[in-house]
């Protein structure tokens, strides 16, 4: 696996996530000044800093074959941005993890236009009108689409097109599960989805469970998991390409716990092939390894990568 992309013609700051637009520009949704830490939430998950949104364009788009920018959107909008997808209409899909809160935006000629908001701005919850640090969207051909949320609610909603609630699952993780226990449908973060359309299904970066678990599309019932010891506790993020039956491609993370020699994992991209479940191969930056890999995304075809620190 060869990492073939320019180097971006811009600082960012922290990239949370990433996307192709239908220009097939690579979009990276970035935080700016903001650093998250323990400073950043109190014990209630409410956002600290309120009342200062990230100046600068947080939504950057990246000319695939130079690394120029190819336009920015998205200034005075976000406070702790988290994950962007975009969809068949090239709508943009961003989640705020301070805001609690999922945009579908519009490119316009002067900007942006707000197509769709969900939750209730800093307000945490697990509602069925809010959320607690949403992650990530996957959007269906139909318009349809998934929520991840997130971080404290560890759910999965399905809403229709115009933002109706359809289905929801998913149980929280943190009660004392380890991978080897934790059950299906339960998640500690569920932090980046990715459809797998040609199989009918979504696909769930489980990041503390350090797996991916796959659920029918039409009805959100589990179909399968994947987890390997190359890959270890922690999976951050996980693109998918409709090749051979089906290919995952994840990012995973440093061990939080003591690392020893038996218990240590190479902080890389690796692809799973889902036919097996087995780990084919794994990828990096040119001699060495990732510090802490966020979200990853891939052509089609499963011939390029792309990944950001
Ligand atoms: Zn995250």
């Amino acid at each position: 696996m060869q990492n073939n992309w320019p180097s971006p013609k811009k600082k960012l700051g922290d990239v949370s996530a990433v996307a192709f637009d239908l220009a097939n520009n690579v979009l990276v949704f970035h935080r700016g000044d903001r650093i998250w830490n323990q400073l950043t939430f109190n014990m209630a998950n409410v956002y600290e800093g309120a009342n200062n949104p990230i100046i600068e364009p947080t939504i950057v788009a990246f000319d695939r074959t130079t690394g120029a920018v190819s336009y920015e959107l998205g200034e005075n909008m976000f406070y702790m941005p988290h994950g962007i997808t975009v969809d068949q209409e090239g709508c943009i899909w961003l989640t705020d993890v301070a805001l609690h809160q999922v945009f579908k935006l519009k490119r316009t000629p002067l900007g942006v236009s707000k197509q769709l908001e969900l939750g209730v701005a800093f307000r945490p919850g697990s509602s069925q009108q809010k959320f607690c640090k949403p992650t990530s969207v996957a959007v269906l051909p139909d318009g349809d689409f998934f929520v991840a949320d997130g971080y404290c609610n560890a759910r999965i909603i399905k809403y229709s097109k115009a933002g109706e609630r359809l289905l929801t699952w998913g149980r929280n993780a943190f009660q004392g599960h380890a991978y080897e226990t934790a059950p299906e449908n339960f998640f500690a973060v569920p932090h980046a989805l990715v459809l797998a359309a040609d199989l009918g299904l979504l696909c769930v970066a489980d990041r503390e469970n350090g797996r991916v678990q796959c659920f029918y599309i039409k009805d959100g019932t589990f179909h399968s998991q994947y987890h390997s010891e190359i890959v270890g506790d922690r999976l951050f993020s996980v693109a998918y390409a409709p090749i051979q039956g089906g290919r995952l491609y994840v990012v995973n993370g440093p061990s939080v716990g003591i690392e020893t020699p038996e218990h240590y994992v190479e902080v890389l991209g690796f692809v799973i092939d889902m036919k097996t479940g087995k780990v084919l191969s794994k990828f990096g930056p040119k001699g060495g390894q990732f510090q802490n890999p966020h979200d990853i995304i891939i052509t089609p075809d499963g011939a390029e990568v792309s990944f950001f620190l």
